[in-house]
């Protein structure tokens, strides 16, 4: 992709997301889909614009740092996240084996009715661990040693901003081949 920088934080620029993200699956990524709110945010908090510009693979979501682009000349696809990971559950559910597929986050029952809802969309979709977004220190170390030992390929991390963000940077030493997606909301979304 080629990387362009909106008001100092970097943002790869494709015609399309999906496609270029399952070509390359394996190769360990942490995607961030960026909005204005984001950069806000970061402007204020030093530790989240850290995060974002160690990040991978960073997407325009919003239409703000499209349009942003755009008064540069620059032309940037906008990618819904929570696009983009439908394509991600899509692609797993359809290769042969199925790829694996991990939930953390949302409040209690969520993950496990988003998960469920996809499965019967994709009955092949290998969900291989479902965790809510409210763990105890010890249930969290659960999850992670669970994380290692399965090393599931797609990883999908519902927390909200920016705390997704921080758990993804500091965890994804845990499966370092896996594609790790902050999805924010995206799962109370597919719960329905
Ligand atoms: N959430 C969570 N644990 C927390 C705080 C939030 O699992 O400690 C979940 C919450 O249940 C919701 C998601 O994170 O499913 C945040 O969604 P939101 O739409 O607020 O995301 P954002 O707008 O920050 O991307």
């Amino acid at each position: 992709p080629r990387r362009v920088s909106v008001l100092g934080y970097p943002l790869d620029l494709l015609d399309n997301y999906p496609a270029w993200l399952t070509a390359h699956q394996g190769d360990g990524f942490h995607v961030v889909t960026l909005n204005a709110e984001m950069i806000m945010q970061a402007e204020k908090v030093p530790q989240l614009a850290q995060v974002i510009k160690q990040a991978s693979f960073i997407v325009p979501d919003g239409s703000g740092v499209v349009l942003y682009l755009r008064l540069y000349g620059i032309k940037a696809n906008r990618q819904p996240g929570i696009e983009l990971s439908e394509s991600l559950l899509k692609f797993a559910a359809t290769q042969n084996p199925p790829l694996k597929v991990f939930f953390y986050g949302s409040a209690p029952g969520v993950a496990a009715q988003a998960a469920k809802n996809w499965q019967k969309r994709y009955p092949h979709l290998n969900v291989v661990g479902i965790y809510t977004g409210y763990q105890t220190q010890e249930t969290e170390a659960e999850l992670k040693k669970h994380i290692q030992t399965n090393q599931p390929d797609i990883i999908f991390v519902a927390l909200g901003v920016p705390r997704q963000e921080y758990w993804i940077a500091a965890n994804r030493h845990l499966a370092p081949q896996a594609t790790w997606v902050g999805v924010g909301g995206s799962f109370d979304i597919w719960a329905g």
